[in-house]
């Protein structure tokens, strides 16, 4: 066990404390589900992505949102040009692969200077809990900002989230802010659902597991914290690949065994809702 308990800021407690959050469920679904991560670039997208087709996969009707403000993907992972069309009230999502897709993403093109990216939160928050045009959805996948800064804060406290699952490998470094942002989840009173070990291991053309970024700290920060650990996701070149070809590996191929692991992800989040 780690006697390394982080502690949130002053700053960041007053921010959760004195206010009564109005949080606005996001209108068109049933349930919103939030993929986090404490750090940027341990597999957040990724993961969010293919649970939201493996969720289609098991017959639900799923939303994604791209709420990563300084770094949205869902553009790139789904390989979507366009730009939503509006009728001056709503954004319609755009559809691919069954999915009702929102991005940032589409909505600023990727160069927009993190100045201007700042002021859009709010107004982002805003435009995707009431300004987009969901239909009869069970759930919607919402990729979240990475970190527990004030991007993140403003999104779990003005967005009503049903659960989250938090994303992590299983790094010292990245483990710390996990506990960070297992806090931050608790004290908004937001179920986490549980955590997921990323990038755990690949095997060798040895058969041989390596474990690069250590061993079993994932699980154990799960333990620590009484929180569900849900499982390993081994590094595997395909994941990328088909990510970066704008075909996530769900879709590409249902039967490899990465795409596995995300649909027994996705039949315990049906279980747990529907
Ligand atoms: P984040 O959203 O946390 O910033 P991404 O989902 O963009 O992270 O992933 C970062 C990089 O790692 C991407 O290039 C992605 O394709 C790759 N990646 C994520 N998960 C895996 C995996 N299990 N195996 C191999 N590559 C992965």
């Amino acid at each position: 066990m780690s006697d390394k308990k982080p502690e949130l800021s002053a700053a960041m407690k007053r921010k959760l404390e004195p206010k009564k959050f109005t949080k606005n469920p996001i209108l068109g679904t049933k349930f919103t589900i939030a993929i986090s991560s404490a750090k940027g670039g341990v597999g957040k997208s990724t993961f969010a992505t293919n649970l939201a087709l493996a969720l289609k996969h098991t017959g639900c009707k799923v939303g994604l949102l791209d709420a990563d403000i300084y770094g949205p993907s869902v553009p790139k992972m789904f390989d979507i040009n366009e730009k939503p069309k509006s009728d001056g009230q709503k954004l319609e999502p755009i559809v691919k692969y069954d999915i009702q897709c929102m991005s940032i993403g589409f909505l600023a093109d990727q160069q927009t200077p993190m100045i201007w990216r700042g002021p859009m939160v709010t107004s982002a928050i805003k435009t995707f809990t009431q300004k987009v045009n969901w239909k009869d959805l069970d759930f919607i996948i919402v990729d979240m900002p990475p970190g527990t800064g004030d991007t993140q804060l403003t999104f779990s406290q003005e967005i009503k989230m049903d659960g989250a699952i938090i994303v992590s490998t299983p790094q010292e470094v990245a483990l710390l802010d996990v506990k960070r942002g297992i806090k931050m989840f608790d004290k908004l009173g937001v179920k986490i659902l549980g955590l997921v070990d990323n990038m755990s291991f690949f095997t060798g053309d040895d058969g041989k597991k390596y474990r690069i970024f250590g061993e079993g700290g994932v699980e154990q920060t799960a333990k620590e914290f009484k929180k569900e650990f849900l499982g390993e996701i081994p590094i595997n070149p395909d994941v990328g690949r088909t990510s970066d070809q704008g075909k996530p590996i769900v879709e590409e191929n249902p039967e490899h065994e990465i795409s596995k692991i995300y649909l027994n992800f996705a039949e315990m989040v049906k279980k747990n809702y529907l």
